[in-house]
């Protein structure tokens, strides 16, 4: 199986404060793993980790089989990112921002009208092209967000926390079109607080208090706590003060 992403023995802390302790796992391609953890379970620290915004003092990642330390370039350009905070231009249109990015990534002029066109085509932004991000509702621009991502076709796509302040049916359209995109072949990484995010063929992965305390398919992590939900599982898993 091809994997997106490998992180091993990974561990980080804030002065004395531990954030991660001794994180391991693998995102294969083709699969959406969600990483589920409550409030400060080090979601965003491990994202922090994988994105090069903090330097990891141990272990190892990997991406789409790049070590991140040894080769980079070729690790970060394999991977596309959403952050927790928007980060759109909202005074630019829809295409504006898109665009900018695929020069970014030294996408061609030619190149870059058609990725922008299919990635328009298939979160159904077509027809708010020309429309100032500003005028879009919160579901849409988090669409440009993760079109933007996918422009340079990257093999590991991560999402911190996409869906947080998004009303349910946008929340619902989100989680499908991502799980589009993992069936067609992306390793997709998607971190939430949110068990109705999850569905029956993901893979999961509990984190609580920096360390994973569960990790399989829906139905495993189920039977190997001998519970009848997710719920009764990720309570179990995350009953530890945190
Ligand atoms: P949330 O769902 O609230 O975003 P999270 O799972 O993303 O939480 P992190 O933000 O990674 O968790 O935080 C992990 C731990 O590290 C928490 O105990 C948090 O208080 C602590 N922490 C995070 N950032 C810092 C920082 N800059 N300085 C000190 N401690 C921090």
């Amino acid at each position: 199986m091809n994997l997106a992403l490998e992180v091993e023995n990974l561990s980080f802390a804030y002065g004395p404060k531990k954030a991660l302790d001794e994180v391991s796992f693998a995102v294969p391609q083709g699969v959406c793993t969600i990483l589920l953890g409550p409030n400060g379970a080090g979601k965003t620290t491990l994202f922090n980790l994988i994105t090069r915004l903090f330097d990891s003092p141990t272990g190892t990642i990997r991406i789409a089989g790049f070590d991140h330390l040894r080769r980079p370039n070729q690790a970060l350009a394999r991977m596309g990112v959403v952050f927790q905070q928007p980060t759109l231009d909202l005074d630019l249109t829809v295409e504006q921002n898109l665009r900018y990015f695929a020069a970014l990534h030294g996408l061609s002029r030619k190149q870059a009208g058609s990725r922008v066109g299919e990635e328009l085509e298939r979160f159904d932004l077509v027809p708010y092209r020309k429309s100032k991000v500003r005028a879009l509702s919160g579901g849409y621009r988090r669409r440009v967000e993760i079109a933007r991502a996918l422009l340079h076709r990257p093999k590991l796509l991560l999402l911190d926390e996409p869906t947080v302040g998004l009303d349910i049916p946008s929340r619902k359209a989100l989680v499908d079109h991502v799980h589009g995109l993992a069936s067609e072949g992306i390793g997709v990484l998607w971190a939430t607080h949110l068990l109705d995010e999850v569905e029956a063929g993901d893979q999961l992965i509990i984190l609580h208090r920096g360390r994973i305390r569960a990790i399989g398919c829906v139905t495993e992590v189920i039977e190997r706590l001998a519970v009848t939900s997710l719920s009764e599982a990720f309570q179990v898993l995350t009953k530890e003060a945190a």
